[in-house]
Protein backbone atom coordinates (compact mmCIF):
# COMPACT_ATOMS: atom_id res chain seq x y z
CA UNK A 1 0.00 0.00 0.00
CA UNK A 2 1.33 3.56 -0.44
CA UNK A 3 -0.40 7.72 -0.26
CA UNK A 4 -3.61 7.44 1.10
CA UNK A 5 -4.55 3.84 1.50
CA UNK A 6 -1.66 3.47 3.78
CA UNK A 7 -2.83 5.97 6.04
CA UNK A 8 -5.34 3.56 6.47
CA UNK A 9 -3.37 0.25 6.50
CA UNK A 10 -3.03 -0.48 10.79
CA UNK A 11 -0.17 -2.42 10.17
CA UNK A 12 1.89 -0.11 8.11
CA UNK A 13 0.65 3.28 9.22
CA UNK A 14 3.47 5.21 11.05
CA UNK A 15 1.03 8.74 11.23
CA UNK A 16 3.39 11.85 11.84
CA UNK A 17 6.10 9.37 12.41
CA UNK A 18 7.24 8.51 8.92
CA UNK A 19 10.37 10.56 7.71
CA UNK A 20 10.52 13.32 5.19
CA UNK A 21 12.16 10.08 2.64
CA UNK A 22 9.65 8.03 3.45
CA UNK A 23 6.72 10.95 2.82
CA UNK A 24 8.43 11.25 -1.03
CA UNK A 25 8.97 7.44 -1.93
CA UNK A 26 5.18 6.14 -0.51
CA UNK A 27 3.18 9.38 -2.20
CA UNK A 28 2.76 11.27 1.64
CA UNK A 29 3.16 14.33 0.61
CA UNK A 30 0.62 16.95 1.46
CA UNK A 31 -1.46 14.13 3.06
CA UNK A 32 0.01 14.63 6.29
CA UNK A 33 0.57 17.77 8.52
CA UNK A 34 4.78 19.08 7.93
CA UNK A 35 5.83 18.17 11.48
CA UNK A 36 7.12 14.92 12.24
CA UNK A 37 7.06 13.41 15.08
CA UNK A 38 8.68 10.36 16.33
CA UNK A 39 7.58 7.09 18.48
CA UNK A 40 8.13 7.93 21.11
CA UNK A 41 6.70 11.48 21.09
CA UNK A 42 3.44 10.06 19.75
CA UNK A 43 3.39 7.70 22.84
CA UNK A 44 3.69 10.63 24.93
CA UNK A 45 1.51 12.40 23.62
CA UNK A 46 -1.07 9.21 23.60
CA UNK A 47 -0.03 8.23 26.92
CA UNK A 48 -1.23 11.48 28.08
CA UNK A 49 -4.31 11.36 26.49
CA UNK A 50 -5.36 8.25 28.11
CA UNK A 51 -4.73 9.83 31.24
CA UNK A 52 -7.22 11.86 30.81
CA UNK A 53 -10.04 9.83 30.59
CA UNK A 54 -11.61 9.09 34.03
CA UNK A 55 -13.74 6.36 32.61
CA UNK A 56 -12.21 3.42 32.09
CA UNK A 57 -14.08 2.24 28.63
CA UNK A 58 -12.97 5.27 27.16
CA UNK A 59 -8.98 4.30 27.96
CA UNK A 60 -10.29 1.05 26.32
CA UNK A 61 -12.47 2.78 23.20
CA UNK A 62 -9.22 4.71 22.69
CA UNK A 63 -6.73 1.95 22.82
CA UNK A 64 -8.87 0.11 20.56
CA UNK A 65 -9.13 3.05 17.55
CA UNK A 66 -5.39 2.80 17.97
CA UNK A 67 -5.31 -0.39 17.15
CA UNK A 68 -6.85 0.06 14.07
CA UNK A 69 -4.98 2.87 13.35
CA UNK A 70 -1.51 2.22 14.19
CA UNK A 71 -0.85 -1.14 15.19
CA UNK A 72 2.61 -0.76 15.86
CA UNK A 73 2.20 2.19 18.18
CA UNK A 74 -0.45 -0.05 19.95
CA UNK A 75 1.66 -2.56 21.19
CA UNK A 76 4.52 -0.31 21.69
CA UNK A 77 2.18 1.47 24.24
CA UNK A 78 1.23 -1.96 25.63
CA UNK A 79 4.91 -3.17 26.01
CA UNK A 80 6.33 0.20 27.49
CA UNK A 81 3.23 0.42 29.81
CA UNK A 82 2.31 -2.86 30.77
CA UNK A 83 1.18 -2.43 34.21
CA UNK A 84 -1.23 0.84 33.55
CA UNK A 85 -2.52 -0.70 30.86
CA UNK A 86 -3.40 -4.24 31.02
CA UNK A 87 -6.29 -3.52 33.03
CA UNK A 88 -7.38 -1.28 30.15
CA UNK A 89 -7.06 -3.95 27.28
CA UNK A 90 -7.85 -7.13 29.55
CA UNK A 91 -9.57 -7.59 32.81
CA UNK A 92 -11.47 -5.64 34.58
CA UNK A 93 -12.46 -3.28 31.58
CA UNK A 94 -12.42 -5.64 28.55
CA UNK A 95 -15.56 -7.21 30.53
CA UNK A 96 -17.53 -3.72 30.09
CA UNK A 97 -16.51 -3.93 27.20
CA UNK A 98 -17.69 -7.14 26.13
CA UNK A 99 -21.60 -6.21 28.03
CA UNK A 100 -21.97 -2.87 25.87
CA UNK A 101 -19.71 -4.60 22.59
CA UNK A 102 -22.72 -3.49 20.61
CA UNK A 103 -22.91 -0.36 20.88
CA UNK A 104 -19.32 0.54 21.07
CA UNK A 105 -18.55 -1.56 17.89
CA UNK A 106 -17.12 0.45 15.59
CA UNK A 107 -14.92 -1.62 12.77
CA UNK A 108 -15.24 -5.79 13.22
CA UNK A 109 -11.95 -7.51 14.87
CA UNK A 110 -11.57 -11.36 14.67
CA UNK A 111 -13.61 -13.87 12.82
CA UNK A 112 -16.75 -14.51 13.55
CA UNK A 113 -18.73 -17.84 12.45
CA UNK A 114 -21.98 -18.54 13.35
CA UNK A 115 -24.84 -21.23 12.65
CA UNK A 116 -25.27 -19.66 9.55
CA UNK A 117 -22.33 -20.73 8.51
CA UNK A 118 -22.33 -24.39 8.85
CA UNK A 119 -21.21 -25.86 5.89
CA UNK A 120 -18.87 -23.31 5.09
CA UNK A 121 -16.27 -22.92 7.90
CA UNK A 122 -13.23 -23.57 5.55
CA UNK A 123 -14.24 -20.93 3.11
CA UNK A 124 -15.24 -18.33 6.67
CA UNK A 125 -11.10 -19.24 7.22
CA UNK A 126 -9.98 -18.30 4.06
CA UNK A 127 -11.70 -14.74 3.80
CA UNK A 128 -9.22 -13.69 6.74
CA UNK A 129 -6.43 -12.00 5.28
CA UNK A 130 -3.75 -13.44 6.81
CA UNK A 131 -2.45 -17.42 6.23
CA UNK A 132 0.01 -17.93 8.59
CA UNK A 133 -1.82 -18.03 11.57
CA UNK A 134 0.41 -19.58 14.72
CA UNK A 135 -2.66 -19.29 17.30
CA UNK A 136 -6.30 -18.80 17.79
CA UNK A 137 -8.11 -18.09 20.85
CA UNK A 138 -11.74 -18.57 20.36
CA UNK A 139 -15.01 -18.45 22.71
CA UNK A 140 -18.37 -18.83 22.12
CA UNK A 141 -19.01 -16.16 24.98
CA UNK A 142 -21.24 -18.27 27.11
CA UNK A 143 -19.52 -17.72 30.26
CA UNK A 144 -17.38 -14.04 29.62
CA UNK A 145 -15.30 -13.54 32.92
CA UNK A 146 -18.23 -13.97 35.78
CA UNK A 147 -20.07 -12.29 33.59
CA UNK A 148 -22.35 -14.80 32.09
CA UNK A 149 -23.40 -15.56 28.34
CA UNK A 150 -22.28 -12.18 26.46
CA UNK A 151 -22.80 -14.31 23.37
CA UNK A 152 -21.61 -12.62 20.41
CA UNK A 153 -20.22 -10.11 22.17
CA UNK A 154 -17.26 -12.19 23.89
CA UNK A 155 -15.16 -11.26 20.95
CA UNK A 156 -13.29 -8.39 23.14
CA UNK A 157 -12.13 -11.41 25.11
CA UNK A 158 -10.24 -13.63 22.41
CA UNK A 159 -9.03 -9.94 20.94
CA UNK A 160 -7.57 -8.94 24.73
CA UNK A 161 -6.17 -11.80 25.02
CA UNK A 162 -4.47 -12.26 21.74
CA UNK A 163 -3.17 -8.60 21.93
CA UNK A 164 -1.17 -10.12 25.14
CA UNK A 165 -0.11 -12.87 23.13
CA UNK A 166 2.10 -10.04 21.11
CA UNK A 167 2.81 -7.35 23.73
CA UNK A 168 3.92 -9.92 26.30
CA UNK A 169 5.09 -12.87 24.06
CA UNK A 170 6.26 -11.52 21.26
CA UNK A 171 4.20 -13.31 18.59
CA UNK A 172 3.39 -11.23 14.71
CA UNK A 173 -0.20 -9.57 15.19
CA UNK A 174 -0.55 -11.32 11.83
CA UNK A 175 0.04 -14.57 13.11
CA UNK A 176 -2.80 -14.25 16.30
CA UNK A 177 -6.23 -14.97 15.12
CA UNK A 178 -9.72 -14.00 17.60
CA UNK A 179 -12.32 -16.33 17.00
CA UNK A 180 -16.35 -15.84 18.47
CA UNK A 181 -18.58 -18.93 17.65
CA UNK A 182 -21.63 -17.80 17.99
CA UNK A 183 -24.34 -20.57 18.42
CA UNK A 184 -26.68 -18.15 19.56
CA UNK A 185 -27.53 -16.35 23.30
CA UNK A 186 -29.75 -17.32 26.41
CA UNK A 187 -29.11 -14.13 27.34
CA UNK A 188 -32.53 -12.30 27.32
CA UNK A 189 -31.08 -8.69 27.89
CA UNK A 190 -29.06 -9.12 24.52
CA UNK A 191 -31.91 -10.84 22.73
CA UNK A 192 -34.03 -7.62 23.31
CA UNK A 193 -31.29 -5.44 22.54
CA UNK A 194 -31.74 -3.93 19.17
CA UNK A 195 -27.92 -2.88 19.14
CA UNK A 196 -27.29 -7.18 19.67
CA UNK A 197 -24.15 -7.76 17.00
CA UNK A 198 -25.26 -11.68 17.25
CA UNK A 199 -27.55 -14.38 16.28
CA UNK A 200 -30.72 -13.75 17.72
CA UNK A 201 -32.09 -16.83 19.30
CA UNK A 202 -31.43 -19.52 22.03
CA UNK A 203 -28.09 -21.07 21.93
CA UNK A 204 -27.74 -24.23 20.05
CA UNK A 205 -27.03 -27.31 22.44
CA UNK A 206 -26.24 -31.36 21.74
CA UNK A 207 -25.51 -32.10 18.44
CA UNK A 208 -25.78 -29.28 16.37
CA UNK A 209 -23.47 -27.77 19.00
CA UNK A 210 -21.23 -30.60 18.50
CA UNK A 211 -21.37 -30.84 14.98
CA UNK A 212 -21.01 -27.13 14.00
CA UNK A 213 -17.40 -27.56 16.61
CA UNK A 214 -16.06 -30.54 14.96
CA UNK A 215 -16.61 -29.04 11.57
CA UNK A 216 -14.66 -26.14 13.37
CA UNK A 217 -11.55 -27.90 14.55
CA UNK A 218 -11.84 -29.99 11.22
CA UNK A 219 -11.10 -26.54 9.35
CA UNK A 220 -8.71 -25.13 11.54
CA UNK A 221 -6.30 -28.12 11.11
CA UNK A 222 -6.89 -28.07 7.36
CA UNK A 223 -6.09 -24.67 7.03
CA UNK A 224 -3.20 -24.07 9.32
CA UNK A 225 -2.20 -27.18 9.87
CA UNK A 226 -1.17 -29.36 12.99
CA UNK A 227 0.75 -26.72 14.80
CA UNK A 228 -1.52 -23.76 15.03
CA UNK A 229 -2.24 -23.42 18.84
CA UNK A 230 -6.10 -23.30 19.63
CA UNK A 231 -6.44 -21.40 22.80
CA UNK A 232 -10.21 -22.49 24.11
CA UNK A 233 -11.39 -19.32 26.38
CA UNK A 234 -14.46 -18.44 28.23
CA UNK A 235 -16.68 -21.55 27.21
CA UNK A 236 -19.39 -22.79 29.47
CA UNK A 237 -18.13 -25.64 31.70
CA UNK A 238 -20.12 -28.57 30.51
CA UNK A 239 -18.70 -27.65 26.93
CA UNK A 240 -15.22 -26.41 27.88
CA UNK A 241 -14.65 -29.88 29.89
CA UNK A 242 -16.23 -32.06 26.93
CA UNK A 243 -14.07 -29.94 23.99
CA UNK A 244 -10.81 -30.43 26.22
CA UNK A 245 -11.09 -33.97 26.04
CA UNK A 246 -12.67 -34.44 22.66
CA UNK A 247 -9.58 -32.61 20.67
CA UNK A 248 -6.45 -32.47 22.98
CA UNK A 249 -5.20 -35.73 21.77
CA UNK A 250 -6.03 -34.60 17.86
CA UNK A 251 -4.75 -30.71 18.25
CA UNK A 252 -2.95 -28.92 19.87
CA UNK A 253 -5.36 -27.38 21.90
CA UNK A 254 -5.59 -25.93 25.86
CA UNK A 255 -8.64 -24.35 28.08
CA UNK A 256 -7.07 -21.60 29.93
CA UNK A 257 -9.60 -21.33 32.24
CA UNK A 258 -9.26 -24.97 33.34
CA UNK A 259 -5.20 -25.32 32.55
CA UNK A 260 -3.77 -21.95 32.31
CA UNK A 261 -5.59 -20.99 35.48
CA UNK A 262 -4.62 -24.08 37.31
CA UNK A 263 -0.84 -23.47 36.68
CA UNK A 264 -0.54 -19.98 37.73
CA UNK A 265 -2.43 -20.43 40.92
CA UNK A 266 -0.62 -23.05 41.50
CA UNK A 267 2.44 -20.96 40.73
CA UNK A 268 1.19 -18.74 43.31
CA UNK A 269 0.46 -21.13 46.20
CA UNK A 270 4.18 -22.16 45.56
CA UNK A 271 5.23 -19.07 46.78
CA UNK A 272 2.90 -18.57 49.67
CA UNK A 273 3.99 -21.22 50.41
CA UNK A 274 7.21 -19.61 51.41
CA UNK A 275 5.61 -17.37 53.85
CA UNK A 276 3.46 -19.92 55.46
CA UNK A 277 5.93 -22.66 55.62
CA UNK A 278 5.51 -26.05 55.50
CA UNK A 279 5.29 -28.16 52.27
CA UNK A 280 2.28 -28.31 49.64
CA UNK A 281 0.92 -31.37 51.41
CA UNK A 282 0.99 -30.29 54.82
CA UNK A 283 -1.93 -27.84 53.55
CA UNK A 284 -5.64 -28.27 53.24
CA UNK A 285 -7.93 -26.63 50.64
CA UNK A 286 -11.20 -25.24 50.40
CA UNK A 287 -12.76 -23.47 46.91
CA UNK A 288 -15.84 -21.68 46.55
CA UNK A 289 -16.17 -22.63 42.97
CA UNK A 290 -15.76 -26.16 41.35
CA UNK A 291 -16.13 -25.54 37.79
CA UNK A 292 -13.12 -25.13 35.48
CA UNK A 293 -11.10 -23.04 37.14
CA UNK A 294 -11.84 -24.35 40.45
CA UNK A 295 -11.36 -28.41 39.71
CA UNK A 296 -8.71 -27.42 37.38
CA UNK A 297 -6.38 -25.51 40.30
CA UNK A 298 -7.95 -28.59 42.09
CA UNK A 299 -6.17 -31.38 40.06
CA UNK A 300 -2.96 -29.65 39.29
CA UNK A 301 -2.68 -29.39 42.76
CA UNK A 302 -3.14 -33.13 43.55
CA UNK A 303 -0.60 -33.95 40.63
CA UNK A 304 1.83 -31.93 41.95
CA UNK A 305 1.39 -32.62 45.63
CA UNK A 306 1.55 -36.72 44.29
CA UNK A 307 4.77 -36.11 42.73
CA UNK A 308 6.29 -34.36 45.52
CA UNK A 309 5.35 -37.58 48.46
CA UNK A 310 5.44 -40.12 45.74
CA UNK A 311 1.59 -41.39 46.65
CA UNK A 312 -1.09 -41.95 44.57
CA UNK A 313 -3.29 -38.92 43.46
CA UNK A 314 -6.04 -40.00 45.01
CA UNK A 315 -4.44 -39.60 48.30
CA UNK A 316 -3.26 -36.48 47.65
CA UNK A 317 -6.88 -35.09 46.31
CA UNK A 318 -8.46 -35.96 50.12
CA UNK A 319 -6.53 -32.53 50.95
CA UNK A 320 -8.79 -30.69 48.85
CA UNK A 321 -12.41 -29.90 49.15
CA UNK A 322 -14.31 -28.01 46.79
CA UNK A 323 -17.92 -26.18 47.84
CA UNK A 324 -20.69 -25.80 44.70
CA UNK A 325 -23.73 -23.86 43.99
CA UNK A 326 -25.17 -27.17 46.46
CA UNK A 327 -23.02 -26.63 49.33
CA UNK A 328 -19.86 -29.28 50.18
CA UNK A 329 -19.26 -31.92 47.66
CA UNK A 330 -19.17 -34.57 49.77
CA UNK A 331 -19.81 -38.68 48.58
CA UNK A 332 -23.30 -38.79 49.53
CA UNK A 333 -23.80 -36.79 46.87
CA UNK A 334 -21.99 -38.83 44.09
CA UNK A 335 -24.36 -40.13 42.06
CA UNK A 336 -25.83 -36.87 41.11
CA UNK A 337 -22.45 -34.94 40.31
CA UNK A 338 -21.05 -33.62 37.13
CA UNK A 339 -18.12 -35.78 36.23
CA UNK A 340 -15.68 -33.35 37.03
CA UNK A 341 -16.95 -32.95 40.65
CA UNK A 342 -16.79 -36.68 40.64
CA UNK A 343 -13.13 -37.01 42.17
CA UNK A 344 -13.54 -34.47 44.97
CA UNK A 345 -16.82 -36.16 46.69
CA UNK A 346 -15.43 -36.72 49.97
CA UNK A 347 -16.61 -38.26 53.24
CA UNK A 348 -18.42 -35.48 55.00
CA UNK A 349 -21.63 -34.98 56.49
CA UNK A 350 -23.43 -32.21 54.26
CA UNK A 351 -22.72 -28.52 54.86
CA UNK A 352 -24.59 -26.18 53.14
CA UNK A 353 -22.87 -22.68 53.46
CA UNK A 354 -19.25 -21.53 52.81
CA UNK A 355 -18.53 -20.38 56.26
CA UNK A 356 -19.61 -23.82 57.63
CA UNK A 357 -17.34 -25.89 55.73
CA UNK A 358 -14.58 -23.41 56.53
CA UNK A 359 -15.15 -24.20 59.91
CA UNK A 360 -15.59 -27.59 59.47
CA UNK A 361 -12.62 -28.20 57.23
CA UNK A 362 -10.55 -25.66 58.64
CA UNK A 363 -8.26 -25.21 55.62
CA UNK A 364 -4.91 -23.24 55.11
CA UNK A 365 -5.91 -21.90 51.87
CA UNK A 366 -8.96 -20.94 50.60
CA UNK A 367 -9.83 -20.43 46.92
CA UNK A 368 -12.38 -18.29 45.54
CA UNK A 369 -13.18 -19.61 41.93
CA UNK A 370 -17.30 -19.20 41.41
CA UNK A 371 -17.41 -16.22 39.76
CA UNK A 372 -19.96 -14.78 42.87
CA UNK A 373 -18.34 -11.20 44.07
CA UNK A 374 -18.55 -10.86 48.21
CA UNK A 375 -18.42 -14.55 49.08
CA UNK A 376 -15.47 -14.16 51.32
CA UNK A 377 -17.40 -12.33 53.90
CA UNK A 378 -15.55 -10.73 57.04
CA UNK A 379 -17.08 -14.03 58.75
CA UNK A 380 -15.56 -15.95 56.65
CA UNK A 381 -12.03 -14.13 56.65
CA UNK A 382 -12.16 -13.83 60.31
CA UNK A 383 -12.40 -17.95 60.56
CA UNK A 384 -9.54 -18.23 58.37
CA UNK A 385 -7.73 -15.98 60.54
CA UNK A 386 -9.10 -17.66 63.76
CA UNK A 387 -6.65 -20.85 62.72
CA UNK A 388 -4.10 -19.81 60.75
CA UNK A 389 -1.40 -17.27 61.63
CA UNK A 390 -0.93 -16.83 57.93
CA UNK A 391 -4.32 -17.57 56.13
CA UNK A 392 -3.96 -17.65 52.14
CA UNK A 393 -7.12 -16.36 50.61
CA UNK A 394 -6.94 -16.30 47.05
CA UNK A 395 -10.08 -14.48 45.55
CA UNK A 396 -10.04 -15.22 41.83
CA UNK A 397 -13.36 -14.42 40.01
CA UNK A 398 -13.31 -11.92 37.22
CA UNK A 399 -13.57 -9.19 36.80
CA UNK A 400 -13.51 -6.67 40.11
CA UNK A 401 -17.34 -6.41 40.51
CA UNK A 402 -16.93 -10.62 41.04
CA UNK A 403 -14.41 -10.77 43.13
CA UNK A 404 -14.66 -12.71 46.50
CA UNK A 405 -13.60 -10.19 48.54
CA UNK A 406 -11.12 -6.97 48.03
CA UNK A 407 -7.57 -6.58 48.65
CA UNK A 408 -8.57 -4.21 51.86
CA UNK A 409 -11.33 -6.42 53.20
CA UNK A 410 -8.87 -9.32 53.60
CA UNK A 411 -6.20 -7.43 55.07
CA UNK A 412 -8.61 -5.53 57.49
CA UNK A 413 -10.44 -8.53 58.65
CA UNK A 414 -7.58 -10.42 58.99
CA UNK A 415 -6.08 -7.80 60.91
CA UNK A 416 -2.98 -7.82 58.26
CA UNK A 417 -2.10 -11.87 58.81
CA UNK A 418 -4.19 -12.77 55.50
CA UNK A 419 -1.67 -13.57 52.41
CA UNK A 420 -4.20 -12.13 49.53
CA UNK A 421 -4.10 -12.73 45.16
CA UNK A 422 -6.74 -11.71 43.11
CA UNK A 423 -8.21 -12.26 39.63
CA UNK A 424 -8.10 -8.50 38.44
CA UNK A 425 -5.18 -6.18 39.94
CA UNK A 426 -6.18 -4.42 43.55
CA UNK A 427 -4.08 -0.93 44.70
CA UNK A 428 -1.66 -1.92 47.25
CA UNK A 429 -3.38 -1.22 50.82
CA UNK A 430 -2.55 0.71 54.13
CA UNK A 431 -2.96 -1.19 57.65
CA UNK A 432 -1.85 -0.03 60.86
CA UNK A 433 0.72 2.12 59.34
CA UNK A 434 1.99 -1.23 56.64
CA UNK A 435 1.76 -1.45 53.05
CA UNK A 436 0.38 -4.73 51.62
CA UNK A 437 0.95 -5.66 48.14
CA UNK A 438 -1.60 -7.94 46.83
CA UNK A 439 -0.40 -10.36 44.21
CA UNK A 440 -2.12 -10.69 41.03
CA UNK A 441 -3.29 -15.04 40.55
CA UNK A 442 -4.36 -14.17 36.22
CA UNK A 443 -3.63 -16.64 33.74
CA UNK A 444 -2.31 -13.61 31.91
CA UNK A 445 0.78 -14.22 33.68
CA UNK A 446 1.15 -17.94 31.76
CA UNK A 447 -0.36 -17.85 28.77
CA UNK A 448 1.22 -16.16 26.77
CA UNK A 449 4.44 -17.61 28.08
CA UNK A 450 3.40 -21.19 27.42
CA UNK A 451 1.68 -20.54 24.35
CA UNK A 452 5.09 -18.97 22.76
CA UNK A 453 6.89 -22.12 24.34
CA UNK A 454 3.73 -24.18 22.35
CA UNK A 455 4.91 -22.53 19.11
CA UNK A 456 8.21 -21.79 19.30
CA UNK A 457 9.32 -25.82 20.23
CA UNK A 458 7.17 -27.32 17.47
CA UNK A 459 4.76 -29.17 19.76
CA UNK A 460 1.32 -30.33 18.47
CA UNK A 461 0.18 -31.43 21.76
CA UNK A 462 -0.37 -29.73 25.55
CA UNK A 463 0.68 -32.21 28.17
CA UNK A 464 0.03 -32.12 31.76
CA UNK A 465 4.08 -31.72 32.83
CA UNK A 466 4.04 -28.52 30.26
CA UNK A 467 1.52 -26.91 32.80
CA UNK A 468 3.77 -27.74 35.61
CA UNK A 469 6.89 -26.64 34.03
CA UNK A 470 5.57 -23.25 33.28
CA UNK A 471 3.97 -22.80 37.07
CA UNK A 472 7.59 -23.78 38.55
CA UNK A 473 9.46 -21.13 36.26
CA UNK A 474 6.94 -18.24 37.50
CA UNK A 475 6.95 -19.52 40.63
CA UNK A 476 10.45 -19.19 40.43
CA UNK A 477 10.69 -16.15 39.14
CA UNK A 478 7.71 -14.65 40.59
CA UNK A 479 10.03 -13.35 43.79
CA UNK A 480 12.73 -11.70 42.42
CA UNK A 481 11.29 -9.75 39.79
CA UNK A 482 9.54 -6.37 40.66
CA UNK A 483 7.63 -6.01 37.50
CA UNK A 484 5.19 -7.92 35.43
CA UNK A 485 7.40 -7.99 32.48
CA UNK A 486 10.40 -9.12 33.73
CA UNK A 487 8.18 -12.40 34.74
CA UNK A 488 7.41 -12.73 31.23
CA UNK A 489 10.65 -12.41 29.49
CA UNK A 490 12.72 -14.21 31.97
CA UNK A 491 10.01 -17.11 31.40
CA UNK A 492 9.87 -17.35 27.93
CA UNK A 493 13.67 -17.75 27.74
CA UNK A 494 13.68 -20.85 29.32
CA UNK A 495 10.27 -21.96 28.01
CA UNK A 496 12.45 -21.89 24.96
CA UNK A 497 15.97 -23.41 25.82
P1 LIG B 1 -17.70 -22.28 36.03
O1 LIG B 1 -17.03 -23.43 35.36
O2 LIG B 1 -19.03 -21.84 35.57
O3 LIG B 1 -17.77 -22.65 37.60
C1 LIG B 1 -18.43 -21.88 38.55
C2 LIG B 1 -18.58 -22.70 39.82
O4 LIG B 1 -19.03 -21.85 40.87
C3 LIG B 1 -19.58 -23.84 39.72
O5 LIG B 1 -19.10 -24.97 40.39
C4 LIG B 1 -20.81 -23.28 40.42
O6 LIG B 1 -21.60 -24.24 41.08
C5 LIG B 1 -20.14 -22.45 41.49
N1 LIG B 1 -21.04 -21.42 42.00
C6 LIG B 1 -21.78 -20.53 41.32
N2 LIG B 1 -22.47 -19.76 42.15
C7 LIG B 1 -22.17 -20.17 43.40
C8 LIG B 1 -22.56 -19.77 44.70
N3 LIG B 1 -23.43 -18.76 44.87
N4 LIG B 1 -22.05 -20.42 45.76
C9 LIG B 1 -21.17 -21.41 45.59
N5 LIG B 1 -20.75 -21.84 44.39
C10 LIG B 1 -21.25 -21.22 43.31
O7 LIG B 1 -16.79 -21.01 35.96
P2 LIG B 1 -15.17 -20.94 35.93
O8 LIG B 1 -14.71 -21.08 34.55
O9 LIG B 1 -14.61 -21.87 36.94
O10 LIG B 1 -14.96 -19.43 36.37
C11 LIG B 1 -15.35 -18.99 37.65
C12 LIG B 1 -14.74 -17.63 37.93
O11 LIG B 1 -13.33 -17.74 37.91
C13 LIG B 1 -15.09 -16.53 36.93
O12 LIG B 1 -15.38 -15.34 37.64
C14 LIG B 1 -13.84 -16.34 36.14
O13 LIG B 1 -13.67 -15.00 35.71
C15 LIG B 1 -12.79 -16.69 37.16
N6 LIG B 1 -11.54 -17.10 36.51
C16 LIG B 1 -10.41 -16.46 36.88
C17 LIG B 1 -9.21 -16.79 36.29
C18 LIG B 1 -7.94 -16.12 36.71
O14 LIG B 1 -6.96 -16.19 35.98
N7 LIG B 1 -7.90 -15.48 37.85
C19 LIG B 1 -9.17 -17.77 35.30
C20 LIG B 1 -10.35 -18.42 34.95
C21 LIG B 1 -11.53 -18.09 35.57
P3 LIG B 1 -22.49 -25.35 40.28
O15 LIG B 1 -21.46 -26.29 39.71
O16 LIG B 1 -23.30 -25.96 41.38
O17 LIG B 1 -23.28 -24.62 39.25
MN1 LIG C 1 -11.07 -16.95 30.68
Amino acid sequence: ASGYTLLRDPRHNKGLAFTENERDAHYLRGLLPPALMNQELQEKRLMHNLRQYKVPLQRYVAMMDLQERNERLFYKLLIDNVEELLPVVYTPTVGEACQKYGSIFRRPQGLYISLKEKGKILEVLKNWPERNIQVIVVTDGERILGLGDLGCQGMGIPVGKLSLYTALGGLRPSACLPITIDVGTNNEQLLNDEFYIGLRQKRATGQEYAELLQEFMTAVKQNYGEKVLIQFEDFANHNAFELLSKYSSSHLVFNDDIQGTASVVLAGILSALKLVGGTLADQTFLFLGAGEAGTGIAELIALEMSKQTKAPIEEARKKIWLVDSKGLIVSSRKESLQHFKKPWAHEHAPIKSLLDAVKAIKPTMLMGTSGVGKTFTKEVVEAMASFNEKPVIFALSNPTSQSECTAEEAYTWSKGQAIFASGSPFDPVEYNGKVFVPGQGNNAYIFPGLGLGLIISGAIRVRDEMLLAACKYLDDYMLDSKCVRDIYVLFYLHMCQ
